[in-house]
């Protein structure tokens, strides 16, 4: 029997609100006709009070990773530097298609672990044409420094490239601000619309490096989606029911309001964190300084001692809660509860209490009840 209603707790893709699934069953529309071009508008500007942004911002067909990979093609070239910083599988992704069209200078920390400002700045010291960023590193649960890293972008002069996919639609972004020259986000994350399609803010600084460069990719070529969308289209064929889906998630954004949305994800995680320490569960991220925090939108746990974070993954998922493990070398270390997108408190207290039956199964909690508790006393708050 399939019900069709396990609840994703993880970091992407989210769950969906049925009245954007009832967008996207729409009849499919002319993508050069005003219609399009309308929604396509709309969109833009729901996405520019999210990025907090006066730059154009684009619409992909492609997944976040294809943002990351058109931000680095469209402005590095095969003589100029990246400093990528590292401290989590999206950083070594960053890194790795840096070094498909630039040149390498890594700042690579164990992953989960702060950034030294220091170090940043000596690597840019070094000359850089880039330097790229995860805001959000959701392999491992810490949020980066953004603001401080853009002023040292700032300093020398290196473009700003930051992954905002897990913290753009969910937490304080603040592109023009912190001089971010191009930042990304996917769809199916904090917007809580269905994966497929990737938005991307682009500089007037990021324009100008792809003036210098002599081949840009061709599908993820931004001046010519730059070029379309002042006409309010896209260059080839967009996912036009993706398109219908967006926009619906976008006006949920835009009724609940960012700084209603940024306090609730912001309230979700730390009732995750409460409910974890009650429980004598520790965190994974390593935070040395007051720069770096504990994500707003997915929190990373330390898989108790004796059980696997995969076991405790597959439990909750046998009680209809799908939760993440850890990635790459951290499989089975760690495990993850994403509260991205429309998240609600009565979704994080389910989560918490089948966290506590499962965690009381495998002898690590000998009484129930911890968790529920310190995890409705933050939820509270909201109420
Ligand atoms: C999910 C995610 C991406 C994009 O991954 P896709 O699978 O291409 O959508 C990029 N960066 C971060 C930090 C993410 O969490």
């Amino acid at each position: 029997m399939d019900l069709e209603d396990t609840l994703l707790m993880m970091p992407g893709p989210v769950p969906v609100a049925p009245r954007v699934l009832r967008a996207m069953s729409k009849p499919m529309i002319n993508h050069r006709g005003a219609e399009f071009s309308a929604m396509f508008d709309d969109c833009r500007e729901i996405l520019a009070d999210i990025f907090q942004t006066k730059n154009d911002i684009m619409i992909l067909s492609g997944s976040g990773t294809a943002a990351m990979e058109a931000a680095v093609g469209c402005t590095v070239g095969k003589d100029d530097v990246v400093v990528a910083l590292e401290n989590g599988k999206f950083g070594e992704r960053f890194k790795d298609i840096a070094a498909r069209y630039g040149k390498v200078n890594a700042l690579e920390n164990e992953w989960g672990h702060s950034f030294n400002l220091e170090e940043v700045e000596k690597k840019l010291e070094e000359g850089a044409k880039a330097i790229t960023l995860i805001h959000n590193e959701t392999s491992a649960g810490i949020q980066n420094p953004a603001e401080e890293i853009g002023k040292l972008a700032k300093k020398y002069d290196a473009l700003f490239i930051m992954d905002g996919v897990t913290t753009l639609g969910g937490d304080t972004v603040k592109v023009d601000e912190w001089g971010v020259d191009i930042a990304v986000v996917g769809s199916q994350k904090c917007i809580a619309a269905p994966p497929g399609l990737s938005m991307i803010s682009v500089s007037e600084k990021a324009f100008e490096a792809m003036n210098e460069k002599d081949a840009l990719p061709y599908y993820l070529d931004l001046k010519a989606h730059k070029k379309s969308a002042d006409k309010s289209q896209t260059p080839y064929t967009p996912g036009v029911p993706l398109f219908f889906g967006l926009q619906e998630a976008l006006h949920i954004v835009k009724e609940e309001g960012m700084a209603a949305r940024i306090k609730r994800h912001a309230t979700g995680a730390k009732a995750i964190r409460a409910a974890a320490d009650a429980m004598g569960i520790e965190m994974f991220p390593q935070l040395n300084d007051e720069y770096s925090h504990y994500s707003n939108t997915v929190t990373a746990m330390k898989a108790p001692e004796g059980v696997s974070g995969n076991d405790i993954k597959k439990d909750m998922i046998a009680r209809g809660i799908i939760i993440a493990g850890g990635q790459s070398h951290l499989s089975g270390k760690i495990f993850r509860i994403g509260s991205m997108g429309n998240v609600q408190p009565k979704d994080i207290m389910l989560t918490i209490q089948e966290l506590e039956v499962v965690l009381k199964k495998r002898g690590v909690v000998s009484e129930l009840g911890a968790g529920v508790d310190a995890a409705s006393e933050v939820l509270d708050t909201l109420l």
